[in-house]
């Protein structure tokens, strides 16, 4: 029998397209608090957003009647009539957002217009009953001026929701990606953000969009940005983009704003990508920041149920515009280093084994290889082994039966060491084979029961991160120690490095670093509920955390090794425990018998 649902179970339905985790409340009541021409804004959370999620503003408010229709669906103050879609200034329009969430969680607002002397508070107990919901209690309250809306206990009344909420870190962790790019673009407005009683980030109003960048995304990152500014008669865009060796394995850094709203725009990110070609490899992406305001004709903002997307009028025109104001202010190359660049790329494309985490080149870059330190190995290993002693390599056959001698040809194209050995040409791969040597080491200590071996840094060093690479480290603190780091939050997003793994050199720790704290960012995915689960997770995190550690500290491809350095990376390997693969499973070394060639060259 068909039936026409009651309005409070098609609140909750609606509430799924606009509502699916804490975040997307959070950006609902944030951009409501901007819509509402809020100076400050103060977002406090607990427990990701599950428990709590309460913002406050100093906008202009909301009066009695204002607020008993706040949160009916479709009850808007942004547009009147459907003319008005047409130029949208507001972040909201719909009127779904307060309806939706308030039918979704214990729900409050406390709203007072300015010119008033107290305020107003809605109370809406969410209960299992439909009617019991729909009668808000309205009471005058003691407010200050502006509006705070707390959201309790979200989906507890929908278990089929909350059960796909994750960890609360993983939750928070998206809360962040809505919190950044917001803050980033209203450089004019206060934010505070807390999670669990501690304050996250505090942002002081008046600072620039330059100034917001740096101090979300990092001071390091946001000095090796290049400004851009581009202006036609319907598009004028300012922004960043990351110079071409700067380009990084994850979309991490790519954020775009259309007349201040953030969105996901695939056209403009094919065009950045596209402006880009031939200067990074086909796996890397730009990092771009653009501001781009946009003659409201132009576009149609209402395409999205969250409003994520725009549509474009003329996508081509949008595409040219974009692809000619980044390559307006890419470096040129000379010849000769773009050459570089295509041998590079060429064998990165060639390379059977690419994988993100084990990407044995340097980022896709043609400068650093011209930097390529050579004496990488004198501060990473030590050299008493060094010496051309009996190795063992190849499959598994009786250790005994692999004691060969053997002797150094060459290194072959900055990247694999070509052995003669008693059975005929060994080929080592440099960058899994010193992944391996590095993870045995540091793994073995660690499974000794022995503290793992550190090195203190007399002057310790300071590293600056972004917000979400210190959330991160905030979660990771102590599996960093785990494997002898001794690192110390230095206010800010500033982190001290007071002592690292002995087997490290010190020369790009912050890199090192950082790119340790991007491996994580896909780790703790998922809930940890109880004890064994949880001590599941620490043993997956070390263990991502260990073969980040070894492979991000192991030479790369391109890297130029001494002789001496190709030999001590030879003995060290033969002395590891499963020479035969890197930690990512690739093969460290390939044999090719005097039979081989025998048979290649029709001798047999
Ligand atoms: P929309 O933003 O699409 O209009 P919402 O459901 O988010 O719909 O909000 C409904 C209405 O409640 C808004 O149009 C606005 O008038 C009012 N409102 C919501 N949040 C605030 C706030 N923080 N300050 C003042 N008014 C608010
Ligand atoms: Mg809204």
């Amino acid at each position: 029998m068909i039936k026409i649902l009651d309005q409070n179970t098609i609140n909750k339905i609606a509430a799924g397209e606009v509502v699916d985790r804490p975040a997307s409340v959070v950006k609902e009541l944030v951009e409501n608090a901007l819509d509402a021409g809020a100076s400050f804004i103060h977002i406090t959370v607990e427990q990701g957003g599950k428990s709590l999620i309460q913002v406050s503003d100093n906008g202009h408010g909301m009066g009695k009647e204002d607020l008993a229709f706040c949160i009916q669906a479709h009850a808007t103050s942004k547009i009147e009539t459907i003319s008005d879609l047409s130029h949208i200034l507001t972040y909201g329009f719909r009127g779904e957002a307060l309806a939706s969430i308030a039918s979704v969680s214990d729900f409050m607002i406390i709203s007072k217009l300015q010119e008033r002397i107290h305020g107003y508070a809605l109370t809406l107990k969410e209960t299992h009953h439909k009617e019991a919901h729909t009668t808000p209690t309205i009471k005058p309250s003691a407010a200050n001026d502006g509006t705070t809306i707390v959201c309790k206990n979200l989906f507890s009344n929908i278990p089929a929701r909350q059960k796909f909420l994750k960890s609360d870190a993983v939750e928070f962790s998206h809360i962040l990606d809505t919190f950044i790019p917001l803050a980033m673009i209203h450089p004019e407005t206060e934010f505070t953000l807390t999670h669990n009683h501690k304050i996250i980030n505090r942002l002081e109003r008046g600072g620039s969009f330059r100034a917001r960048i740096a101090e979300l995304l990092g001071k390091h990152f946001f000095s090796t940005l290049i400004p851009l500014r581009f202006e036609t008669d319907d598009y004028k865009i300012n922004g960043y983009i990351s110079a071409p060796e700067h380009a990084q394995e994850k979309s991490k850094h790519q954020h775009i704003f259309i007349n201040k709203r953030p969105v996901k725009d695939f056209l403009i990110l094919k065009a950045c990508k596209t402006a880009f070609s031939n200067l990074i490899a086909e796996k890397a992406y730009p990092s771009v920041i653009l501001d781009i305001q946009i003659n409201l004709e132009k576009i149609d903002v209402n395409v999205h149920p969250k409003k994520l997307e725009v549509k474009h009028e003329n996508p081509a025109a949008v595409f040219s515009v974009i692809e000619r104001a980044i390559k307006g202010v890419l470096p040129s190359f000379s010849p000769s280093s773009l050459a570089h660049t295509h041998t590079i790329f060429e064998n990165e494309q060639k390379s059977k084994f690419f994988n993100s985490k084990s990407t044995p080149y340097r980022t896709a870059s043609p400068f650093s290889l011209n930097k390529t330190p050579i004496a990488l190995f004198q501060e990473r290993m030590s050299y008493q082994d060094a010496t051309e002693t009996s190795v063992s390599f190849g499959q598994p056959p009786p250790r005994e039966d692999m004691q060969q001698q053997w002797r150094l040809i060459t290194q072959l194209h900055r990247s694999y060491i070509l052995i003669e050995n008693e059975k005929g040409l060994l080929l080592i791969d440099q960058h899994a084979a010193h992944e391996r040597i590095n993870y045995e080491r540091i793994a073995e200590q660690m499974d000794g029961n022995d503290a793992v071996q550190k090195q203190l840094l007399a002057v310790p060093q300071t590293i600056e991160l972004s917000l979400k690479e210190k959330n991160l480290l905030t979660a990771h603190l102590p599996h960093f120690n785990d494997i002898g780091f001794e690192l110390e939050f230095f206010g800010g997003n500033t982190v001290l490095v007071r002592a690292l793994p002995l087997s490290l050199r010190t020369s790009e720790l912050p890199a090192l670093i950082r790119n340790l704290l991007n491996d994580l960012s896909g780790e703790s995915a998922e809930c940890e509920n109880t004890t064994d689960e949880l001590k599941e997770k620490t043993k997956r995190v070390r263990r991502t955390l260990l073969y980040a550690l070894a492979c991000r500290s192991a030479v790369m491809f391109g890297d130029v090794l001494s002789e001496e350095e190709q030999r001590a990376l030879v003995s060290e390997l033969a002395k590891t425990k499963n020479n035969q693969s890197c930690v990512h499973g690739r093969p460290t070394s390939y044999q090719i018998s005097l039979d081989d060639l025998a048979k290649w060259f029709k001798i047999k």
